[in-house]
């Protein structure tokens, strides 16, 4: 089964019109790639960065989103919003969300079913922390993570959405999962999926996050249930980026 190689860059909590302005202007040098490109500023850049990219082949995500679809909840962004500025992924369930800001399971579950219902494609990104993976228990809490999903949109609404597998103990420490630590995970994350599915057991695209560098991608590519990468600190770079996204 060939899957399309997604390079997405999480720009987290970082940025300003200027600088955002330089790094779309470097990204769009890069000649046509295989692989698809997408790019996640802040709320309040997503029509500048809407408007830069209109033309290319650059694909626009958002960082979050509300799990109501309006009203009176003050400070929230809804998917329908997200929709209106040509969004297509959203992030949902990142480690920072999760233990920064408490977002349990079955709030990202619902999450992942406001933007579906709107016709966008979650990312959710799953993942265990370091005492998680000393304990053994890597597999058992990817699982859990997916399973409170599966529980609320079913296994078929995984064709359209992407899984981003992102061990908690690499974001942004440098310390990057190796590419067989990777396919060992993207593969039992198959295997857990089949389980309900084979067919969208092999159709979704499971990207890889953490620490990835231009250095580090290439290997963790040709890992054949690794269909890309979420890519944080390392997207802020235009040049590095761009490596990365060479290499899918
Ligand atoms: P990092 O972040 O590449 O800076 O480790 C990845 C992420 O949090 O998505």
């Amino acid at each position: 089964m060939i899957r399309q190689k997604i390079v997405a860059g999480n720009w987290k909590m970082n940025g300003s019109k200027e600088s955002i302005s330089l790094l779309i202007n470097g990204l769009l040098e890069m000649e046509g790639s295989n692989s698809e490109v997408v790019v996640a500023p802040s709320f309040p850049y997503l029509s500048q960065v809407e408007s830069l990219i209109s033309g290319s082949a650059i694909v626009l995500a958002a960082q979050n989103v509300s799990q109501e679809v309006k009203g009176a909840f003050t400070g929230e962004v809804s998917a329908s919003m997200l929709g209106d500025f040509g969004v297509k992924y959203v992030l949902l369930g990142h480690s920072e969300r999760r233990s920064l800001y408490g977002e349990i399971d079955a709030l990202v579950a619902s999450k992942v079913k406001a933007v579906l219902d709107f016709g966008l494609v979650p990312m959710l990104c799953v993942g265990e922390t370091l005492a998680e993976r000393e304990a053994g228990k890597t597999l058992e809490v990817c699982e859990r993570q997916i399973q409170a999903v599966i529980d609320v949109v079913g296994i078929a609404a995984f064709e359209g959405l992407v899984i981003a597998y992102e061990p908690v103990w690499a974001i942004g420490t440098g310390l990057s999962a190796s590419a067989e630590q990777a396919q060992e995970v993207h593969k039992a994350i198959r295997e857990f999926l089949a389980q309900s599915s084979e067919s969208v057991s092999q159709k979704v695209q499971i990207l890889y996050g953490g620490s990835v560098k231009a250095s580090t991608s290439s290997a963790l590519f040709q890992m054949p249930d690794v269909d890309g990468a979420l890519v944080g600190g390392a997207s802020l770079d235009a040049k590095e980026f761009i490596a990365i996204v060479k290499a899918a």
